[in-house]
Parts: C-alpha cells; structure tokens; sequence
C-alpha cells in the first residue's frame, strides 16, 4: 500500500461531527478549540437558552471559524411539538405501579394522583388502552378512561417525575400543531441571524416542512430544512419526508421512546441508505458519547456505535450533552474524530465507502450515471482528487451520495453554500472568485495546490453541471493534469 497516498487521501475525515454548544462549551475558547478539533456543523437547541445567547454564540462561532479559515455551518433546531408537564410544587412526584392518577390540561400544579399536561388536547388524542411515557420513556402510563378534557390513567412503570419533564404518545395521532408560536418566533429569529440550516422537531408529515418551507420563503430567505424523524407516524411518511427537506436526523432519543428501541438500529441503517438515494444528508443523533458527559472515556459500546455510523456510511454524527453541558467537550470531539478515521482508514483499505452496497444500476438518471463514472474513474484511475464546481451544491451532493473514495473538493462562489456542504459526507469546501469560476484549468490547478494533491500525482478528475431542473442539467466529466 502507498502509505504517502492513503495519508493524503485521508486526510480529511469523510463523516462530519455535529456539536451541540450549551453552557460547557459557548466561550470563545472552547468554541475555537472545538473547531479546531474538528467540529464541522454546531447546533443550536432552541429548547434551551434565549434569543440573546444564542445569539452571542452564533456570532462567536463565526469570528472562529473565520479565524480558522473553515466553512462551519450552524444550524437551530427549533423544539417541535414537545408535550411536556407542568410543575410539581411540593416536590418530585412519586409514581407507584398500579396507581391510578389524572392527566388534567386545566391545571398548572401538580400534585398527589394528579399530572398538569402543558398540551390542551391530550384527551382529544389520547384514547384508553393508549401508552402515555413521561420523562423519555422512564415511567410509563395506561390511559384508562377520557373524562372531559382529562386522562384518567393507571402507572406501569413509576418513579419521580420532576417539573416540566417531556411526554410522549407514541400510540396516538398528535394533533398539535406542527410550528408552535414559539418555533415560529425561534425559526424568524434564527434566520435573521444567518443560520445555514433550521431543523424541525417531530415532523410527521411531508406538509410540515412545507409549512416551515413557508415560513422560511415569507422571510425572504432559502435556508434549507433537516427534518428530524423521530415518530412513528414520520417512518409512515418516511419517502415524502425525505423528498420534502434538505437533510435528515436520525433522532434516536424521542425515536427510541416513540418506537421499540430495537428497531431503532435497522431505522437508522434505512435512513442513511434513504438519504443517499435522495442525496440528503444523515445525521445520526443522541446518545453516541453519552457516558462522556461525565467520564473521560466512552463506552466500549459507545465506540462502536460511532464507528458503526461510519462503517454505514453516515453523512454525520452528533454530539448533544457531550459537548453542550458535558465535563469534557473537547474530549469528546477528539475522541469521536479518532474512531471516525479508524474506521475510514480501514474502509479506504477495503476500496470502499459502501460496505458491499452496489450503486442501483436499474432505472438510473443521466446525472447518477456520471457520478457513478466518476467514482470509478477516480478509483480505478487513482486519481488524486474529484474537484466539483457547483453554484448551489447539487452536482457535490450527488457525487457524494456515490461515496467516492479519492478526495472530494466542492467549489462554489457562494459562502454559504460552501458552508451548508459542510455537513454532507466527505465535501471539502472551497470558496472561488467569480472571475476564477470559469476557467476550470487554473481553478483545479490552483485548488490541487492548495489542497495538497498534487503531493501523489498530477491527476483529477472535474465534474460539473448537474442541476435538478432538467433543462439546465448538463453533466460533464474531465481528467485534468494539474
Ligand atoms: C432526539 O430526540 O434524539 C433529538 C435529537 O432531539 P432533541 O434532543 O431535540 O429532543
């Protein structure tokens, strides 16, 4: 094996890591360190914080990523409809299996055998025989009886619940509305600050993010939407969904609840082969690192659940607790960065990104048929890089669906657009001038360069032209000597 050459080719980490910033990692300090490390895409909970905080920590973000001369997209994940509790003012509230208690929306305390419910058409949703879990999954309710706008309901599994903790249905239509007031005012917000990306919370159908889409387009603003899927009704809807949005999460906490957790690893495996299919990018989420909010070393199961994203072919992977509230935030990047290039060594070793997984050869479009040229052209050629122009990040998308093994380098005069591919799998993101943009000789040459290619060889394959309007879709492909 060329050792120079898988050094080189290796260089950059295909599978990106997504960090959620909270109160252990919003200086600047720690921000700039997790950059370094290698965080490509931060999250900001709009479950948590206010307006004026995440806004400091965006601009913060930025002044880094600027200083580090990388494209770091930001995106805000908007709450979704949670249903949550009210309080308990005397304290945590004891549940005691086979104890009846009432779900009442009309009150704001709570107290014995009585659980305030912050959501108004809990009985209207609800019928008896249904599930209700509280506090993600912990304790587990039967509804019995609807009595007006109450849910009277036996315990299953008990416990303390505590203020305000989550309640999820997953045997019910939730009819709350997709965009609550308060997502309709994080979602305004976030996009006057800038964010390359809105996420939306418990999507459950096509017509949600149609209805952000909306939003979005009313404020005069394109910024593409992550659908989070994490209900059943969602994998009911799954195709549509996908088609709907710009990129997807796989959100296993309120998945894990809302569905048997089992079935949560074959979903994820799914929705990665889904999302390549769709060229959406795949954020696997929740839990990866989770013992490290506290510990120094992750599980042995942790790691291989990391790895195990990687090996699927992820587009990214997400840190939550670890790196927003977590002892050791950094840590945590280090480590995930470490396990993502162990496994990717080993898959560049295999001569693939796919795990035995052939491109669909039926039925396949123009454009598909020359990113899959170009995949293999690029391998079988050892070429020492695919350099992709591309306007608005189609053409880059879709050749990263293909997992190619050389090196990936999307070019684009738009800033933003760099900055959005910076969550799509393997794309290194450069910026061009518009003058530079139409001499594609001297702008490979002058990326080869700068990025190192030309170390092993003076060969890289161009692909360009690719476009979702039929019209304008012209793909091309080229070897360049540079
Ligand atoms: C999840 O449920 O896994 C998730 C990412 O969503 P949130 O953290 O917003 O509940």
């Amino acid at each position: 094996m060329n050792l120079n050459a898988k050094r080189v080719a290796l260089r950059w980490r295909r599978t990106k890591i997504v960090a959620t910033l909270g109160p252990a990692s919003s200086d600047t300090k720690t921000i700039t360190s997790l950059l370094r490390a290698g965080v490509d895409v931060v999250r900001l909970n709009m479950s948590h914080g206010t307006h004026e905080a995440h806004s400091e920590v965006y601009h913060r973000v930025r002044a880094a990523a600027k200083k580090l001369d990388r494209h770091v997209a930001i995106f805000a994940d908007l709450c979704g409809p949670k249903i949550r509790c009210g309080k308990f003012p005397d304290g945590p509230l004891k549940l005691t299996p086979g104890e009846e208690v009432m779900i009442d929306p009309r009150v704001d305390k709570g107290g014995p055998g009585l659980i305030p419910s912050q959501y108004r058409a809990i009985a209207r949703d609800v019928q008896p025989g249904h599930r209700i879990l509280l506090d993600d999954g912990n304790l587990e309710l039967k509804a019995l009886a609807i009595e007006g706008d109450r849910v009277r309901c036996k315990v299953v599994f008990g416990g303390l619940l505590k203020d305000h903790k989550g309640i999820n249905l997953p045997d019910s239509k939730v009819s709350a509305s997709s965009l609550p007031p308060k997502d309709i005012a994080d979602a305004k917000f976030a996009i006057g600050l800038g964010v390359d990306y809105l996420a939306l919370s418990f999507v459950r159908t096509a017509k949600d993010v149609a209805g952000l889409r909306r939003l979005i387009a009313r404020e005069g603003a394109t910024t593409p939407i992550i659908a989070k899927i994490e209900t059943p009704e969602a994998m009911e809807n799954i195709e549509a969904i996908v088609q709907a949005s710009d990129a997807i999460m796989v959100a296993r906490g309120d998945l894990g609840i809302e569905m048997p957790a089992e079935q949560v690893p074959l979903i994820q495996r799914e929705l990665i082969r889904l999302g390549r299919r769709h060229n959406r990018a795949v954020i696997v989420a929740t839990q990866m690192l989770e013992s490290m909010i506290d510990h120094s070393r992750p599980t042995r199961a942790e790691v291989g659940d990391v790895a195990n994203a990687a090996l699927t072919s992820a587009d990214a992977v997400m840190l939550s607790a670890e790196t927003a509230s977590g002892k050791y935030p950094l840590r945590a990047v280090e480590i995930m960065d470490r396990i993502l290039r162990e496994a990717e060594g080993y898959q560049w070793q295999q001569g693939s990104f796919l795990a035995g997984e052939e491109a669909n050869l039926a039925d396949m479009s123009l454009r598909d048929g020359v990113a899959v040229a170009a995949t293999s052209l690029a391998h079988d050629l050892k070429l020492q890089g695919i350099i992709i122009p591309t306007l608005s990040g189609t053409t880059a998308r879709v050749i990263c669906s293909y997992r190619p093994t050389a090196p990936l380098v999307a070019v684009s005069t738009d800033t933003s657009v760099c900055r959005q591919l910076s969550l799509n799998w393997g794309i290194v993101p450069m910026t061009a001038t518009q003058s530079e943009y139409g001499n594609w000789d001297a702008l490979c040459r002058r990326i080869a360069r700068s990025c190192d290619l030309t170390r092993t060889g003076h060969n890289v394959l161009l692909v360009a032209g690719f476009s979702d309007d039929a019209g304008r879709n012209s793909p091309m492909l080229q070897v360049l000597n540079v």
